[in-house]
């Protein structure tokens, strides 16, 4: 910009608006384009609410704070029809700091994490040799019986990738490892995190245990931790490695847990709303700041900035869903209370604050006009159409049980699995810049759904809908 051009640039800006001229209500186009350059309200959200709340481990009297205080940003910020929808949950509570330590032979203590519905050691702890497995499949081979009393290791290593496709590959060490280890009689699971860092912390998660499968003592290692401990498979001469542990974590029966709406209330209630999901728990060892307080502040900043380009046609109502992480309870529970309210299209933040990469819809064939202006207008914001039918998130559920629309907006996932469940899931790890485009991505997309006339997964007329009343 030369040095004219900034001068009238200046300029502009600095002339006031007078009491007779108003300023024009932005387009779709130019709120987005705001929110990406300025919007405070994403982070307003989720500084706030790592700040004020912190932790929100589901079923907890934390969690519960995190509903009030998203309650009342909700209505502060102008949100209709802002309600708590209760739900009872089983509740697991961590319990102490879990200890690992290596007792012989090479005595040193290993960081290391419950993972979520595991089992108690007692606080006397348990102690007994490890038996090393390197994917689940190994541990699935081992023959019935032959852990007895002993302590599985799986350690599986995961590689990060922009899509986050290595979950799927890595995860189920987390997911099912510690049931197949307890249903061959062992007394414990250590597995190295599902992580792609290589900080010394431990990332948590949930864990699964088949039917009539006791859930045993499990937890996650650090990375470097488990390194160490494979290092000293390879020295270890055929001398058992022994290893105490200590994990007390505790089941809390039936406890309270609960669903946040709210609603920007669109020109005609009466057609099927726009769904826009993220959720509030998070697990204890972070601040729950990009799992999942960004996606709650994207979402809810993004319905504010449409309804300032003007009313939409359609209700946008956000979903903050409670206890996604310890066993998608809120999604189940919402399915259940909604499912006879058709939803137009279901969307949902629940993968960190970094920036928008792709779109995907599950109506590219169905209704491919829609797919393709969509796609058009977030081109200016690096977004790039995928050819997956987008699948939808997990606190979509209701969506999915009607069988209706969802588009996916794909975040760069290369460094979310850093800091996944970890204490460092921290507010300072969001990138403001990253976090306004997605509101910007957000908000394009979200009008555009919000002010479709048809039906959106197959472009054709919204069925029983009354007449569409006029914009005023
Ligand atoms: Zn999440």
């Amino acid at each position: 910009m030369n040095r004219t051009m900034t001068a009238l640039v200046a300029l502009a800006i600095a002339v006031p608006a007078t009491a007779n001229t108003p300023s024009p209500r932005p387009t779709l186009e130019q709120a987005a384009n705001n929110a990406g350059n300025y919007d405070p309200h994403a982070w307003d959200f989720v500084e706030g609410i790592t700040t004020e709340v912190g932790q929100r481990q589901a079923g907890t009297e934390a969690e519960a704070r995190g509903r009030a205080w998203a309650v009342q940003w909700l209505r502060t910020s102008g949100f209709q029809n802002v309600a708590v929808e209760p739900f009872m949950m089983p509740t697991w509570v961590p319990g102490e700091p879990g200890k690992a330590e290596i007792v012989s032979p090479f005595p040193q203590s290993l960081a290391i994490a419950p993972l979520g519905d595991s089992g108690s050691t007692g606080p006397e702890g348990i102690t007994a040799e490890v038996v090393m497995f390197k994917t689940v499949a190994e541990l699935q081979a081992a023959p019935e019986g032959s852990l007895k009393g002993k302590i599985a290791f799986v350690s599986n290593t995961m590689t990060r990738t922009q899509d986050g496709s290595q979950y799927g590959f890595a995860g189920p060490t987390r997911w099912v490892a510690a049931g197949i280890a307890a249903s061959k009689a062992a007394v414990a699971t250590v597995i190295k995190s599902v992580g792609t860092d290589s900080h010394r912390n431990p990332h948590t998660g949930g864990t699964d245990f088949p039917e009539g499968v006791k859930p045993t003592p499990v937890g996650a290692l650090s990375n470097p931790d488990a390194a160490n401990l494979e290092r000293m498979f390879q020295r270890a001469d055929g001398k058992p490695i022994m290893m105490k542990l200590v994990l007390t974590p505790r089941f809390l029966g039936q406890t309270e847990s609960g669903n946040v709406v709210g609603e920007i209330v669109g020109r005609n209630p009466s057609l099927p709303p726009v769904l826009l999901a993220c959720h509030l728990d998070s697990w204890w060892l972070g601040t729950g700041a990009i799992d999942d307080g960004a996606g709650c502040a994207i979402i809810a900043a993004a319905a504010k900035w449409v309804s300032v380009s003007g009313q939409p046609l359609r209700t946008i109502r956000v979903l903050l869903a409670g206890a996604e992480e310890t066993g998608l309870f809120g999604s189940a529970a919402y399915s259940k209370a909604h499912i006879n309210e058709p939803i137009a299209v279901g969307l949902e933040s629940d993968f960190g604050a970094d920036r928008i990469w792709r779109f995907e819809s599950n109506f590219r064939t169905t209704n491919p006009d829609l797919h393709k202006r969509i796609a058009s207008a977030v081109a200016r914001f690096g977004v790039s159409p995928g050819t997956d039918a987008a699948p939808g998130g997990a606190d979509l559920n209701v969506v999915r049980d009607q069988k209706g629309a969802l588009v996916d907006l794909q975040q760069d996932g290369t460094r979310y699995f850093d800091l996944h469940h970890t204490p460092d899931d921290t507010l300072d790890k969001i990138d403001p810049a990253q976090l306004r485009q997605n509101v910007a991505v957000w908000t394009q997309v979200v009008g555009i759904l919000a002010n479709e006339e048809t039906a959106i997964l197959t472009g054709g007329v919204v069925p029983s809908a009354p007449s569409i009343m006029k914009d005023e």
